[in-house]
């Protein structure tokens, strides 16, 4: 068969219009259930707040789920409400979303960072074992694309250490570690709400924990560190209130949690069509002998918030990047997760990381491409997908 020229050398593109790497499913309900908050007396918050938070516990299995901004505020108010601070270290992994570290860092808190397994992208916990000193507070993993950490090692590792085993769990809401929902597997968990996310509030964020003094501390905190059993009195009457301690104001709107609330409804179909497209993309991948999909963990199941590839660039005559700028050209939104963290400027500038630090992850930074995913693509997306990767794999073979 004679190969048609690549899109990026002048050629004929798969697709015309370009597919998005992810975005949101807003249906007709979700709009009607925002604009019944709208239309009611609460703006900000209001009955709706807690409706979504009751309604993400039971989803994410947890007593207690904390509604926040976005999924940064939750990171940083759940890293500051365990009183995280100066002199403190938080194991992360260098291959994150930088919030996951910003979030130690906010609170003058030291991120260390380690390596994850190339196979999956999750921590590797005996790199983790390498890096808990005397000074480690706590342990949070990312699930990462959506997929359960190894909490089989991290969780005696983190009782035995004697520290906090949290759950950065923006990617993961939907998915499960054995029985559990993720939100109930570690002492606290992080969710973001964003448009790209499993579900949406436009912006949005939650931490989801058992600890309910935690979770009391984490609204005050929300609520610049005011006292709620004051500002419940100055509502019958009294103008005066205490501020317990610095606070922000992290709090989610009404019509936000509305939204949230709607979208729950819909998150085990939506976490269902994403596993039914990723499952898709595993069959048709196989034959494609550069790409290898991410390895799955037994016993779990993955919320695929992202479908992750890995490149042989051995077999390869171009870098990731080159590949990365072919498939754009082919119609196909791919994208990379993540730039590894101690690579930013801002972290080599402030704590001195480097390239070299963590030689596992920034080799597989290196292989890296996110194809699109979400719950509204279709089969025949997937198969667009895969042609474009197979025209693009067999230009470039070496
Ligand atoms: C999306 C994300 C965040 C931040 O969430 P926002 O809602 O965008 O603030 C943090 N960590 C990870 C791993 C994420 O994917």
């Amino acid at each position: 068969m004679s190969q048609s020229p690549l899109a990026i050398d002048g050629g004929t593109p798969v697709r015309t219009q370009t597919l998005p790497y992810g975005r949101q499913s807003i249906d007709e309900q979700d709009i009607q259930t925002v604009v019944t908050a709208l239309k009611s007396d609460f703006l900000t918050t209001g009955p709706m707040v807690g409706e979504f938070e009751k309604a993400l516990a039971l989803a994410s299995g947890a007593k207690e789920a904390v509604a926040l901004a976005n999924g940064t505020a939750a990171l940083h108010t759940l890293i500051a409400c365990l009183d995280i601070g100066p002199g403190d270290e938080v194991i992360v992994p260098a291959l994150t979303f930088a919030a996951t570290a910003n979030a130690v860092a906010f609170c003058g808190g030291t991120p260390v960072f380690a390596e994850v397994r190339p196979e999956t992208l999750l921590l590797d916990p005996d790199d983790v074992a390498k890096k808990i000193t005397k000074k480690t507070r706590a342990i949070m993993p990312v699930d990462f694309a959506g997929q359960p950490a190894d909490y089989d090692r991290l969780i005696p590792m983190a009782r035995d250490a004697g520290v906090i085993l949290l759950t950065d769990g923006c990617h993961a809401l939907g998915g499960m570690f054995g029985e559990k929902p993720i939100g109930s597997v570690t002492h606290a968990t992080a969710f973001s709400m964003h448009p790209v996310k499993t579900i949406t509030c436009g912006e949005g964020g939650a931490v989801a924990t058992d600890d309910e003094k935690l979770a009391h501390r984490m609204r005050r905190f929300r609520h610049h560190g005011i006292s709620k059993d004051h500002a419940e009195r100055s509502l019958s009457g009294s103008w005066d209130y205490d501020m317990i301690e610095l606070g922000y104001n992290y709090r989610l709107t009404d019509f936000q949690c509305a939204l949230g609330l709607s979208q729950l409804g819909k998150l085990e179909g939506f976490t269902k069509k994403r596993q039914a497209l990723a499952a898709r993309y595993d069959e048709t991948l196989t034959d494609l002998e550069a790409v290898r999909p991410l390895e799955k963990v037994p016993g779990s199941s993955h919320a695929y918030h992202l479908y992750i590839i890995r490149l042989d660039l051995a077999r390869l005559t171009v870098d990731r990047n080159q590949a990365f700028d072919a498939l754009k050209a082919e119609g196909i939104g791919v994208n990379v997760h993540y730039r590894p963290v101690h690579l930013h400027p801002y972290y080599q500038k402030i704590w001195g990381t480097k390239a070299g630090d963590l030689p596992v992850t920034e080799q597989v930074f290196e292989q890296i491409l996110t194809l699109p995913l979400f719950s509204s693509m279709k089969e025949s997306d997937v198969d667009d997908v895969v042609e474009a990767l197979r025209k693009v794999t067999r230009a470039y073979a070496r």
